[in-house]
């Protein structure tokens, strides 16, 4: 029985944040363990409610962790029992615990009129960590079902169901182009959000499951769909949804107006490559710098890519950051008036990386990048503006004698993604994108093509970790089922589709 005066007795508490300095100075995570006093006290806040919101998959976590179940597991010191409930519902919590936004905590009832919800994220993340230092012990399945499937992309939608779908015996092959395994959370969100070596712990245990890695292989490339065909009984698509949304403001051919991925790629590839240390200068491919050491960067956009780009940059040692957003500033807490509890709501979002300095501005538009005169960027030009829907089409109007100039030699467009990538591997197979360039499927997550399967951002569009996650459950429950059922599949999640953040 929990204790129901546990919120009474102890305030929401998370654990102090590295110091600014020594934390800009390094790539390592910036939130330190919370320890096992303040955790059980935290946890011992939950009410174990009658209808626990924070569990539902309409409002609140997407894969229906039980919530209230671990957190009373962890208040009475019982971590091999939370480290298994929270296992049966996410493949990864130590992904989710770090990273979510945690619409958990949106829907928890101790946040109903302005109040502090359970620290849900920080007692998964400690039952993760747990999980880790135990060892993540391999669960291979007790009989090969004699069925073969193939994963193209390994982010965390591709990892998820590879997991379940090697737990139930099938021969899972991941396929990633890039030349190591973990999507975006390998090269697109930083060290200092998600140390690699949580992946590596994973990709092992995956490996010890059965699963077989080939990286450096871009399918519809370096294999063609008809070979995946016939070398596999089923094919699952998760590729992501990793075409960046650009501009044609005048002036974005410039050096130095570049996409916030190449600058993360490059930035993350260097932190891999160089360990700790400080690492060498940034490049894209070809060569050319996209470090911001010594610059005054501008980031356009308000998103996590647009946060993530700014830790980074400062990082790197940039000379001053001005990320810019299109909209007003949020409200600091919920307007019960338009998204009343338990829903998402729209607030202004402060990530690690805003207290690690850096000016943020609101309801501004770039006008122009500006010239230096020898073909590269010396500024942006922007005006305040205000935005409006009219036909269902955002319109922005900038307001006149508004216009000012801010220093800039690198611009990095953080505005979003437009879906997955144009390849020809969906040429290949006869997969048209939808027109948020998504690629739909059936309620059994086939797509068009019988026996292929899609999940992940490539399906809903770019999203979040959880979704790619309950995504990938859910499609591999779908191609267990296909092949026969073969075998006992860990208990999947159906999530409804709900729109939740846009980086
Ligand atoms: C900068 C950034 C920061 C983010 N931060 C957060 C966060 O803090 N919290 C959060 O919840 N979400 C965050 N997200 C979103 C989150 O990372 C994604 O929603 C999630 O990774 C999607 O997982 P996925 O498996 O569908 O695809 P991805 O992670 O995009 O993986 C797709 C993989 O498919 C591979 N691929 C594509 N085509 C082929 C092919 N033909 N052959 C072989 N491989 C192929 C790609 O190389 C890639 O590795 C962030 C996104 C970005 C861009
Ligand atoms: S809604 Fe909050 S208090 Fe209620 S069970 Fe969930 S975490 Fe505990």
């Amino acid at each position: 029985m929990p204790d129901p005066n546990g919120f009474l007795r102890y305030g929401r508490r998370m654990p102090a944040r590295r110091p600014v300095p020594v934390r800009i100075s390094d790539w390592r995570e910036v939130y330190p363990p919370a320890g096992e006093t303040m955790i059980r006290e935290q946890a011992t806040r939950c009410m174990d409610c009658g209808i626990p919101f924070c569990h539902s998959d309409t409002a609140g976590c997407p894969l229906a962790n039980r919530i209230p179940d671990w957190n009373d597991l962890v208040r009475t010191g019982n971590w091999d029992a939370a480290v298994e409930s929270l296992h049966a519902t996410n493949n990864f919590p130590e992904f989710t615990g770090r990273l979510c936004p945690a619409p958990c905590e949106a829907a928890c009832v101790l946040g109903i009129g302005g109040g502090e919800p359970v620290t849900i994220k920080q007692v998964e993340v400690e039952i993760a960590d747990a999980a880790a230092a135990r060892g993540l012990t391999p669960r291979p399945a007790s009989a090969p079902s004699g069925r073969s499937v193939a994963v193209v992309g390994s982010g965390p939608a591709g990892l998820a169901a590879a997991q379940q779908l090697a737990r139930a015996g099938h021969a899972v092959t991941v396929y990633e182009r890039d030349d190591a395994i973990g999507g975006l959370l390998r090269y697109g969100i930083p060290d200092f959000k998600l140390e690699k070596r949580h992946i590596d712990a994973r990709m092992a245990q995956l490996s010890a499951e059965g699963v077989v890695f080939r990286t450096g292989v871009n399918v519809g490339v370096d294999v063609t769909a008809e070979q995946l065909r016939v070398q596999h009984d089923a094919v699952l698509l998760a590729c992501g949804a990793l075409q960046g949304r650009d501009t044609d403001t005048p002036g974005r051919q410039l050096r130095g107006v570049h996409q916030a991925m190449a600058h993360l790629v490059a930035a993350n590839r260097v932190v891999a490559a160089a360990g700790e240390g400080q690492p060498a200068l940034a490049t894209l491919p070809d060569g050319t710098p996209i470090d911001a050491a010594g610059k005054h960067v501008v980031i356009i956009g308000g998103g996590d890519t647009a946060a993530d780009c700014l830790g980074v940059a400062h990082r790197q040692g940039a000379a001053g950051v001005h990320q810019l957003d299109l909209y007003p500033q949020p409200p600091r807490g919920r307007d019960e008036g338009r998204d009343p509890w338990p829903t998402w709501p729209w607030v202004l979002r402060e990530y690690p990386a805003h207290e690690e300095g850096g000016e943020r501005v609101f309801a501004v538009a770039v006008q122009e990048f500006v010239d230096d005169g020898t073909g590269a960027v010396r500024a942006v030009r922007i005006a305040e503006v205000s935005v409006d829907k009219r036909d269902g089409r955002r319109v922005v109007t900038a307001v006149p004698g508004t216009e000012r100039e801010l220093p800039a030699d690198l611009v990095l467009l953080a505005i979003g993604f437009e879906g997955t990538e144009e390849q020809p591997l969906l040429a290949q197979l006869g997969v048209a994108r939808n027109a948020r360039g998504a690629v739909d499927s059936r309620a059994d997550w086939q797509t068009a093509a019988d026996g292929i399967f899609v999940a992940g951002d490539m399906h809903r569009g770019a999203s979040l970790i959880v979704w790619a996650i309950a995504e990938g459950r859910a499609a591999a429950a779908a191609i267990h089922g296909y092949l026969d059922g073969v075998g006992v599949l860990p208990a999947p999640v159906h999530p409804a589709s709900r729109p939740l953040a846009v980086h």
